[in-house]
Parts: structure tokens; C-alpha cells; sequence
């Protein structure tokens, strides 16, 4: 099926974890016909809902990857990338939220904007989502859709209007009011896909009518033509539909949905709105980096154009390798050739697929807009697919550097073996999660993003690689850097029988603060020559790799090389890659070295009644306080904290709240380790050497 671009959409699920995203999908899947019987998470029935497709995930009830799964709605395909909720996994809500138009932000009818609402927010805006909000769990005790409203604009800043209103609450709740048609919807049947429609029942239409008027208010300011037929009395069911939508598009309005997943009420309107409100893939903008000019360049949604394609996503599943695409330019067809710029490599492609949350199609072409897989390519995730000579590539995505590792020590040969298995495939899905050997302990360290994102990894290991291994205590990563700026000049000279070595590097260390390193040649009439300047800057390369103070890698350098000296016969590539380690070890120590470590966004949140000893857990663990917010019943404290002092905090929240008080954490910038922390870690690396 090539479908046309005006029938797609791109959507992401957005949510706090436990809003019930899983099982809002699960519905969607349902009512779309893919599925033919729903699964609850964690059900009863052990299977698990089907979007949560690792074993893993479904004992835990939660989704960890992402997959992009195609439905079928009113004659639309809507592709629903599932992203990740927990924060340890950002980089892939980041990966899924640059590949999609547009998001469903779920929020809990009791919880409401809860903190990862806030981080999903903030990376909704960092992309330029459109979103709608969907107000689920409607049939709890205490659910307030009204007040959850008020909480996108309060607390996420948001335009947000109220689409319909709820009939009934908490266990009444049997349906909604839509308050464009000014009708009640009703979902009978056993999976509720009956929908009924009916008048609004008498004690809802007043409120029915006050409501509907505030979302054309809030619709005219995007309409002129609704605005004025809306004085007059006259305005079509149309002109609102077009009016939200264009709000919704420039990203200045977010309509509000509202039902309850679980019980099945109110996910079709949701589905409609997805087709009404949200953007068609060419009413977006992309752009790729042309390689060539370092220029930005938009895109065009042109199906006879070259292709452009991002692999987003590689999956290692039960059907073999999928790497997942989102196509941006030109239609791409079974048997063509397409060129991995990243790689270098020209691939054919072989089976095109549709992925169904369990199931594939195969399809013999899909054009721009289109989401969709291949089978058996090999690649990495972020590499651009295109045709040899275009040389263009989807901008590079930022990759967070890993802040914490953990050694591995598998048990036998076999559980060896089957470990470098898993890891090879590992590093390729997960940019952020990486694995190499100490040569100095050689053992087997892998580091990722926080705690919970290697756990993930290290069960996954055990259970989908059956291996046995140990693993040790959780490393922070530390890092150095440097606080002046040094001069140095060294001459590197050896003469031991034969050919000598000889070279001479003069030049200035700085600080540097957005980079890790910058190497500048200012060398002037051939002091060094030219063919011996990659060999100098590889010599400093290398001693960036460890620094003096703690053997940590060292970040934020710029090395300025001014002058030097070469002897015709003596000079070689490794005397002068030589010369710049002498001249790096030379300076480091003089240009006042410190240590980094990773600081952390902590946000906890429980009951006002704990504030206290919530702000002190923070501030014992050599926090910084950020914010706070007390709603009297709720209080919620960002601070930044050293990862180092985060180990077991949740076990120590647990107990200080009585298990009321749940906290988030995501990494947030590397920042100078204080004296006393310093000398303990110099104290502790240099025993090792002993
Ligand atoms: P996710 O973490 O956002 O994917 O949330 P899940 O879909 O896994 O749901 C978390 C929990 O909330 C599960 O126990 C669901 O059964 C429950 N849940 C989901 N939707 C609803 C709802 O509409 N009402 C109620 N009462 N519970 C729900
Ligand atoms: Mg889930």
C-alpha cells in the first residue's frame, strides 16, 4: 500500500508513566482492527498488551522501546511511534520525537501535569510538536478533567481548550459531551465500539453551551471567517474544525479530549481529532544538512523527487533485523539501490514492511511522509539513506556522552561469547549506551544514561542472551578539564642508533566551554609541515583520553599549535605525534586541572506534609534547589544533583515518605566536583596504581 501523503499522520504518545498510554494504545489498535481481542498490561491473562512487545516490559508494565506500529482510521493511515516514558530513556523519546509531526500528551484525570508531563512538554516545544491533550482515567475517584485544563495553562504554559466535557465522573462516567456537534457520545458494546450519539442530556447543556463558546472564542482568534459568522450567528461545524486546526498547527492551541482508556470511553473521538487536527507530514517542516556547504536545507514532501530517508530505529526482533524509516523526500521502492551517507555504502533494498503491533506487511513502495521498515540492512540508528552523489543527511542528533558504566564479568566461554553478542547489537540500537574494555582492570565496562537504563540492559543480557554473569557497583563518570590557559613547547628528540626522531610543537592550551576539544593550526612557512599536522592533533587526541588527575577522559580543551621545528631526515609522523603528547604532558598539569562530575535534574513529588524531609534528602546529598511548588496538597522540587549521591535515593524517598513521594531524574550538565570530593577521588586513583 503506497498511501498518499495527505492520508498519513505521524504521532507520538506522550505521557507521565502510569497515565495509561499503553493501554490508550492498546484501544487504538483495537478500534483500528488490528488487534482482535485487547490485552491489559500486566492482565490477567499473562499475555500483555501487544504494544509492549519485550518480555521484559510486560512483567514490568512498562514500555521501554519504541516501535512504530500503522493504523488504519476513516480511510488515514495514522503511524503511532510508541515513546518511552521513563527519562533514563530520553534519547529515545528524543530519536521518536524527530520523526513524528505531531503528539497525543496523556495526562492523568487525578495526577494531571505531573513531572515527566513537564519534560515530555518541554521537548514537545523543543521540537515544534503540535499536540492535543487526552485527559484519561476520567472513571477514577477523584478525577477533575477541569482542573487537569487549568494545569496545562497554569503549569505548562498552554493554550488549551476544552474539546468535550465528561458525562459523569469517577464511576459514572459513561460518556462525553462533543462541544463542536453539541452532542453526547455514548460507547456501548463490550470493547465500547459502539458509539451512540445522543442529545446532551438537560443538566449538561448549559454548561454544554458555556464551554462551547469559550472554544470558539478560542478558535476565532485563529479565523477571521469563523470570528465573523460567529457574530452573525452563522458559523459552520467546519470553519471550528478548520480554525483549532490551524491553532493547532502554529502550535498555539492545544484542544483538549477527554475519556477513560481503560473503560473503553472516548479513544474514537480521540482517533478523529488525530485526522482532523493534527498535521499532514508536508505541513511540516524538515530540513537535512548539506554536507557539502554545512548548509541547511528544507526538505520537500515530493514523492518524484530523490529519497531521503532516516533510520530511527533498529529492532533485532523476533523477525530478524527491522530498522525503521521515516521517509522525508522521493518515494523509495523494493530493489532499489539507496547510499548510507553515514556509512558510506551503497545497500539494496529488499523487503519493504509495514509493522501492525504484531504483525507485518509486506509492501512493495512507500513515499515521503510514510513511516515503514526494511529487512536485513545493516546500519546504525541516525543514519540518513539516500541516493549516491546527494549528499545530505538529516541533522546529526545530539547524543548525551554515557554518565554512568558498570563492569560485566560473564561466567564461562559461552556466556562470553553470547555477551558480545548482545552488546554489538546494543551500542548499534542505543547510541547513549556503549561498551568497551579497561584495559587496566580488563574487564568489561558498559555505561549508559543513569542506573535504570543499564538494569534494563543488563536483564535484557541475562534473559534474551542467557548469560551468567556478575556485575559490579555502578561507576559515576567522571571527566577533567582544564580552568587557565598554558603555553607550551616541547622538542621531542631520540637518538638511539639508526633513524632518529625529531619534532618541536609550540603553542597555547585554553579552556574551552561548548566543545570537548578544538585543535587550530596556525602554523605559518612550513614550520611543521603540512603532512605532519593530523599527526600532532592525534597526539593530543590521545591524551585526551585520560587525564592526569584521576585517569578520567578530559573534555573542554582547545589546542592552538603557533610554531615548531622538523629536522628533513629525522622527522616522521610518529615523532611529531610524540612531540604533542611531550608538550600536552607539559602543560596539563600547570593549566589548573579539575574534575567534572554529572550533575542530575531531580524532581520529587509527593504529599506537602513531606516537603521537609523531601528538601532535606536533597540537600544532604549536596543538591541545589531549583524550584518548588506546594498546591497544599502537592509539592514538587526540582534540584540539580550529583549523580554520585543519588545511588539508592529511591530506596531512602521510600522510606523517609512512607512510599508516597516518587522522584525522576535525567541528566542534566557535568559541573566542578567540590575540594573535598577532588582530592578523595586523586586520593583513591592514585592507591590503585600501587
Ligand atoms: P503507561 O505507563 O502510560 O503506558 O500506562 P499503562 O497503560 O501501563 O497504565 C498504567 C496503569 O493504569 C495500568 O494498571 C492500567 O490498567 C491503568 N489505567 C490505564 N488507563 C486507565 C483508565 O482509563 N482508568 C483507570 N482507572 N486505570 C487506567
Ligand atoms: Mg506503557
Amino acid at each position: 500500500m503506497n498511501i498518499d501523503i495527505q492520508k498519513i499522520r505521524n504521532i507520538g504518545i506522550s505521557a507521565h508513566i502510569d497515565s495509561g498510554k499503553t493501554t490508550l494504545t492498546e484501544r487504538m489498535l483495537f478500534y483500528c482492527n488490528k488487534i482482535h481481542k485487547i490485552h491489559e498490561v500486566k492482565g490477567k491473562d499473562g499475555v500483555g498488551a501487544t504494544m509492549d512487545s519485550m518480555e521484559l516490559e510486560r512483567e514490568r508494565g512498562i514500555t521501554i522501546a519504541s516501535a512504530s506500529t500503522t493504523l488504519d482510521w476513516s480511510d488515514h493511515a495514522i503511524n503511532v511511534i510508541d515513546t518511552p516514558g521513563h527519562v533514563d530513556f530520553t534519547i529515545e523519546v528524543e530519536r521518536a520525537l524527530r520523526i513524528l509531526d505531531a503528539a497525543i500528551l496523556v495526562l492523568c484525570s487525578v495526577g494531571g501535569v505531573q513531572s515527566q508531563s513537564i519534560t515530555v512538554d518541554r521537548q514537545l516545544r523543543r521540537y515544534k510538536v503540535p499536540s492535543l491533550a487526552f485527559i484519561n482515567k476520567c472513571d477514577r475517584t477523584g478525577a477533575n478533567p477541569e482542573k487537569v485544563n487549568a494545569d496545562l495553562q497554569d503549569k505548562l504554559g498552554r493554550n488549551s481548550v476544552l474539546m468535550q466535557i465528561p458525562i459523569g465522573l469517577e464511576d459514572k462516567h459513561i460518556g462525553v459531551v462533543d462541544l463542536v456537534l453539541m452532542k453526547a457520545l455514548y460507547f456501548d458494546g463490550e470493547n465500547g465500539e459502539d458509539i451512540r450519539s445522543e442529545e446532551i442530556p438537560p443538566e449538561l447543556v448549559d454548561k454544554s453551551n458555556k464551554l462551547r463558546e469559550k472554544l470558539i472564542d478560542a478558535a476565532s482568534l485563529f479565523s477571521d471567517e469563523l470570528a465573523e459568522a460567529y457574530l452573525d450567528g452563522n458559523e459552520s461545524i467546519d470553519q471550528i474544525y478548520s480554525a483549532i486546526r490551524k491553532g493547532t498547527i502554529s502550535l498555539d492551541l492545544t484542544p483538549v479530549f477527554i475519556g477513560s482508556a481503560y473503560n473503553n470511553k472516548g479513544v474514537q473521538p480521540l482517533l478523529d481529532a488525530v485526522i482532523k487536527y493534527l498535521p499532514q507530514p508536508n505541513e511540516v517542516e524538515n530540513y537535512a544538512v548539506n554536507l557539502t556547504t554545512s548548509e541547511q536545507t528544507k526538505l520537500i514532501s515530493d514523492p518524484t523527487l530523490p529519497p531521503i530517508a532516516l533510520a530511527f530505529k533498529l529492532e533485532d526482533g523476533q523477525y530478524g533485523q527491522l530498522t525503521y524509516i521515516r521517509i522525508y523526500q522521493g518515494t523509495i521502492t523494493k530493489g532499489d539501490e539507496l547510499y548510507n551517507i553515514q556509512a558510506g555504502k551503497t545497500f539494496k533494498v529488499g523487503r519493504l514492511i509495514r509493522m501492525h503491533a504484531d504483525e507485518m506487511e509486506d509492501i512493495n513502495s512507500a513515499k515521503c511522509g510514510d513511516i515503514i521498515s526494511l529487512f536485513g540492512i545493516n546500519c546504525k540508528s541516525g543514519d540518513t539513506f539516500s541516493k549516491k552523489g546527494l549528499n545530505f543527511s538529516m541533522t546529526s542528533m545530539y547524543v548525551p556522552k554515557p554518565v554512568i558504566s558498570i563492569a560485566l564479568n560473564p561466567k564461562d566461554k559461552k556466556s562470553h561469547d553470547n555477551l558480545a553478542k548482545a552488546l554489538s547489537r546494543f551500542t548499534r540500537e542505543d547510541p547513549t549506551f556503549r561498551s568497551y574494555t579497561d584495559h587496566q582492570s580488563d574487564e568489561l565496562i558498559i555505561s549508559g544514561m543513569g542506573e535504570l537504563h543499564l538494569e534494563v540492559y543488563i536483564e535484557r543480557i541475562k534473559r534474551e542472551y542467557n548469560v551468567n554473569m556478575e556485575t559490579g557497583t555502578p561507576q559515576v563518570s567522571y571527566r577533567e578539564s582544564i580552568t587557565k590557559a598554558g603555553k607550551f613547547n616541547y622538542i621531542h628528540k631520540k637518538q638511539t642508533g639508526g633513524a632518529g626522531q625529531f619534532g618541536q610543537i609550540e603553542g597555547t592550551i585554553d579552556p574551552l566551554r561548548e566543545k570537548d576539544f578544538e585543535f587550530v593550526n596556525k602554523i605559518k612557512g612550513g614550520a611543521i609541515p603540512t603532512e605532519f599536522i593530523p599527526s600532532c592533533e592525534k597526539g593530543f587526541k590521545l591524551c585526551m583520553e585520560k587525564g592526569h588527575l584521576i585517569g578520567a577522559p578530559i573534555v573542554g580543551i582547545r589546542i592552538t599549535i603557533e610554531d615548531g621545528n622538523y629536522h628533513p631526515v629525522d622527522s616522521s609522523s610518529m615523532a611529531f605525534q610524540n612531540a604533542a603528547i611531550g608538550a600536552f604532558n607539559q602543560v596539563y598539569l600547570k593549566s589548573n586541572p579539575i574534575i567534572l562530575e554529572p550533575l542530575m535534574k531531580v524532581s520529587v513529588e509527593g504529599p506537602s506534609e513531606f516537603q521537609g524531609s523531601i528538601f532535606s534528602s536533597i540537600n544532604q546529598r549536596r543538591g541545589v534547589i531549583i524550584s518548588t511548588s506546594d498546591d497544599n496538597y502537592f509539592v514538587r522540587v526540582d534540584a540539580n544533583v550529583p549523580l554520585s549521591e543519588m545511588f539508592g535515593y529511591s530506596t531512602s524517598l521510600r522510606s523517609l515518605t512512607q512510599g508516597k513521594a516518587e522522584f525522576t531524574m535525567e541528566f542534566f550538565q557535568y559541573g566542578k566536583a567540590p575540594e573535598s570530593i577532588a582530592e578523595k577521588l586523586i586520593k583513591e586513583f592514585n592507591d590503585s596504581k600501587k
